[in-house]
């Protein structure tokens, strides 16, 4: 079970999600994953980065809110004095080796990614020791275990990738023992480190990737993700209020809907559980009575295909356009070579033979760098005016439109396209995957919310589709 930010963002939540570990430990084995409390990874990246300016107050200004909320919630979790003492001592030992981090970095005025990631991870290691205590608090025999100690990953610091073998060998020699002897592991999410030791980090929002990594390490009869919405919805419900759930989606539209922006995933949650095909839950920690989205192998699949629209903002197109771009073999080669020297991820892909132009979208952040590499390595082409252009528009989104089923179904990428025509919504690229699970569209950020309302509303999601996911609904 893993309990997202929001679900462990202050003592009352903590309380809620602990009430429904004890509950299911009761009647067979669990494997807690916690996130860090909601908004402490964005208030410690945050001070890693002011340390590099050599701002005096970064350390104590950290130090005393994340002793705040975290002191605060140990108080009101743990009635036993001698408990919460020994629980604030040990909260206090963290905060203070996060300060002296600060402090070397303030120093430094540098951030390797190495010193990035153990700043980062901070908060889940706090947050463990709370949840642990509490479900100590509620009778329950539990451990805080590091997961630095069971899940084993190449040295991408900030975005490490988790080694499977080593993973379910450590998570058979370290969790698998405690299970057995009834306690509850209580595992940082988010957290890995490389075979030596060294600690790393899964990427922002990683946690939900750490609990089916070891859920698929255990043999897990089920995976399940507690967050603070009813599961996977037809759209962000922040986007289009009357989104519905979903009450099964299969690991193919659920991670194509992770991949294009549903926060509600991280994009590689669903990786590590797709040869198992262990079933994974989305569930609302603040409403456990109901029962969430199952995300399966074949999924239930509507008729028309369409299951949920996605859309990711704060995202940058690159052009690169001119006369020589087109028929001439190697300019794509050239391209992802160099957008790949810089480690950037490209969501998206289009070319054109009669504008003459590729165009890619890659995360902004990763924008600058992405265009330095581009125009360093057509250097040359630019010169001769093979390549006329290398430009970034940062003003744009990317809307998806995902389903299993939506392979096969002639119409779809017509009636998306038709939909946004008769809204004026202009789409500046196209794109769709060989995969068939999704059409996915470029427009300008300003439209983003217009086009996935409009989408969403073409294919009526918001109305209960199939007699089979009502039927499955019925079940309970
Ligand atoms: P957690 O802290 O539990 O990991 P996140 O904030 O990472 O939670 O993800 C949950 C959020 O994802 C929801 O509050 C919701 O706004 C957002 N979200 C985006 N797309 C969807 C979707 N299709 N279905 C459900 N939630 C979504
Ligand atoms: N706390 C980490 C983050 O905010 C990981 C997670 O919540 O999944 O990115
Ligand atoms: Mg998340």
């Amino acid at each position: 079970m893993k309990f997202g930010g929001t679900s462990v963002g202050d003592a009352e939540c903590i309380r809620r999600a602990a009430d429904i570990v004890v509950r299911t430990a009761r009647e067979r084995p669990v494997v807690v994953v916690v996130s860090a409390m909601s908004g402490v990874t964005n208030r410690l990246v945050a001070a890693a980065q002011a340390a590099t300016t050599g701002q005096p107050n970064v350390a104590s200004e950290l130090s005393a809110s994340l002793r705040e909320q975290h002191t605060a919630a140990a108080k009101v979790l743990v009635a036993n004095q001698d408990h919460q003492s020994a629980l604030v001592n040990d909260l206090e030992r963290i905060i203070n080796e996060v300060a002296s981090l600060c402090q070397g970095i303030s120093l430094l005025r540098e951030l390797t990614p190495r010193a990035h990631a153990t700043v980062s991870s901070i908060g889940e290691r706090l947050s463990a020791r709370l949840m642990t205590a509490t479900l100590g608090e509620l009778d329950l025999s539990s451990r805080a275990v590091e997961a630095t100690d069971v899940i084993v990953t190449d040295d991408q610091y900030l975005q490490a990738e988790p080694l499977m073998k080593d993973v379910r060998q450590r998570a058979q020699a370290v969790l698998q023992p405690l299970l057995e002897e009834g306690v509850t592991p209580v595992v940082t999410g988010f957290i890995g480190a490389t075979v030596d030791g060294v600690l790393t980090t899964l990427g922002r929002g990683g946690s939900d990737y750490s609990a089916t990594t070891l859920g698929a390490a255990l043999d897990a009869d089920e995976i399940v993700i507690w967050t603070d919405v009813d599961g996977v919805l037809t759209a962000d419900p922040r986007l289009v209020p009357t989104a519905r759930l979903l009450r099964e989606i299969s690991y193919n539209e659920a991670a194509e809907l992770a991949y294009f922006g549903a926060k509600v995933l991280h994009p590689k949650t669903l990786r590590p559980v797709v040869e198992s095909k262990i079933p994974v839950w989305i569930r609302n920690s603040f409403a456990p009575e109901n029962l969430g989205t199952r995300i399966t192998a074949v999924g239930h699949p509507t008729e028309h295909g369409v299951r949920a629209i996605t859309a990711i903002p704060n995202v940058s197109m690159i052009t690169i356009g001119g006369r020589g771009i087109v028929g001439v073999v190697g300019v794509a080669a050239k391209t992802f070579q160099a957008v790949a020297s810089v480690r950037a991820n490209v969501l998206l892909i289009s070319q054109s033979s009669s504008e003459n132009d590729i165009c890619l979208i890659v995360e902004s952040a990763d924008a600058p760098a992405t265009l330095k590499a581009l125009r360093a390595a057509f250097a040359a082409d630019l010169v001769h005016h093979d390549v006329e252009h290398i430009t970034v528009n940062a003003d744009i989104a990317i809307v998806a439109v995902v389903g299993e089923k939506m392979r096969g179904t002639p119409g779809i990428a017509g009636r998306t396209f038709s939909a946004l025509g008769r809204s004026g919504i202009n789409i500046i690229a196209i794109a769709q995957g060989s995969s068939e699970y999704n059409v996915s569209f470029v427009v300008d950020a300003k439209s983003m919310r217009d086009a996935v309302a409009v989408v969403h509303d073409e294919f009526k999601l918001h109305e209960v589709s199939s007699p089979a996911q009502n039927a499955l609904h019925d079940q309970g």
